[in-house]
């Protein structure tokens, strides 16, 4: 009785081994990053010449943006475009999102304009109730919120973006989730550099009212990575929207470009971290698409064709190198959310979520 006993106690000692062995985390952090509105064709095709003079794309220097953009294939044309995500991502991690290959993804949501894209992507499910951006504080849970609740993670998740709307799609108040977002993000002043980019945030000519300077917003989270270290972060450019809002093909592209250089600079921030090194997940992707042609590129919307088309893109512990997909599953918005709920906290996701992204 004692041995059959005995092989009681060593079975359950090895089951409960195993079993913590299946649920410990992936990875050790989660960085999500969004550019907001950057269709699928550039990061696929690289920059259309449809839209390089200034009749379609408001292009002021048509030689210099061709000179540094416009290449004979589409494979050298987004590497020229995004670097960053064809260098590194595509080749160490997965793209999805490829129309042209059979690899599409999209936001469920229907809407395809900015806080119904978010809600989706950071809930895991669209809202038919959120119809517009000034809906105010989100009445559903993030998985952000979420994981600011379970051990590990408390007080260790940020969110820095330049859109002031952040707040409320966060429920900073409601959520506890450090959010930094908009013109007046609460940075503090304890140290220089601080001090200097509040003086830059309260400084600078607002060209949009509720959307802050990406490179402004990058420095600023940067320094609060280096400083605090959270393990769940979320970063949100907005400038690649507002130029095509505006219009304006060529600055579009430049802050394209820009927002792949900052992309380069943080994961090279985080692999210089012991904390990140090797245990970090990140996440890259879009809120909504844009129409094509001519003038549809500049809009998105229920109205607009295509703009529910987007692309992710995914690198670190966890992620198989398969680099670009190609006739690939569909996949939606909303699996990013549950993709960092199981990346965080496996076996203990909210059920109301998605499968995660199929790595
Ligand atoms: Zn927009």
């Amino acid at each position: 009785m004692a041995g059959s006993a005995g092989r009681g106690v060593a079975l359950c000692v090895a089951l409960s081994a195993w079993l913590a062995a299946a649920e410990e985390p992936k990875a050790r952090n989660v960085v999500l990053v969004v550019s907001d509105g950057v269709r699928w064709q550039e990061v696929f095709r690289g920059a259309d010449p449809l839209l390089m003079n200034a009749k379609h794309g408001g292009v002021r220097n048509v030689e210099a943006l061709r000179k540094d953009f416009q290449r004979a294939t589409a494979p050298e044309a987004r590497q020229a475009l995004f670097p960053f995500l064809w260098s590194v991502l595509a080749r160490q991690g997965q793209l999805f999102g490829n129309r042209d290959r059979g690899s599409p993804a999209r936001v469920a949501n229907g809407r395809n304009f900015s806080y119904p894209g978010y809600n989706e992507m950071l809930t895991g499910r669209p809202d038919p109730r959120i119809d517009r951006n000034d809906f105010g504080p989100n009445p559903n849970e993030t998985v952000f919120e979420w994981l600011n609740r379970q051990d590990g993670f408390r007080g260790r998740v940020a969110a820095f973006a330049t859109w002031g709307v952040f707040n409320d799609i966060l429920a900073r108040e409601r959520s506890g989730v450090a959010v930094f977002a908009g013109w007046s993000p609460p940075l503090g002043s304890d140290r220089p550099r601080l001090r200097l980019l509040e003086e830059l945030y309260r400084t600078t000519t607002r060209i949009w009212e509720d959307n802050a300077l990406d490179s402004l917003m990058h420095a600023a989270m940067k320094e609060y990575v280096q400083e605090r270290r959270p393990r769940l972060l979320f970063v949100g450019y907005g400038e690649t929207d507002e130029w095509a809002h505006a219009g304006r093909y060529d600055l579009t592209l430049r802050a394209a470009h820009q927002f792949d250089r900052f992309l380069a600079d943080l994961w090279e921030t985080l692999e210089a971290l012991p904390e990140y090194r090797g245990q970090t997940l990140l996440l890259v992707t879009t809120d909504h698409g844009r129409g094509s042609g001519p003038s549809e590129w500049r809009q998105h919307g229920e109205k607009v064709r295509g703009s529910e088309a987007i692309w992710i893109g995914a690198l670190g512990p966890g992620v198989a190198p398969l680099g670009e997909r190609t006739n690939a599953p569909e996949v939606t918005l909303g699996q990013v959310a549950a993709t960092i709920a199981r990346f965080c906290a496996p076996g203990s996701e909210p059920r109301s979520l998605p499968e995660p992204l199929p790595f």
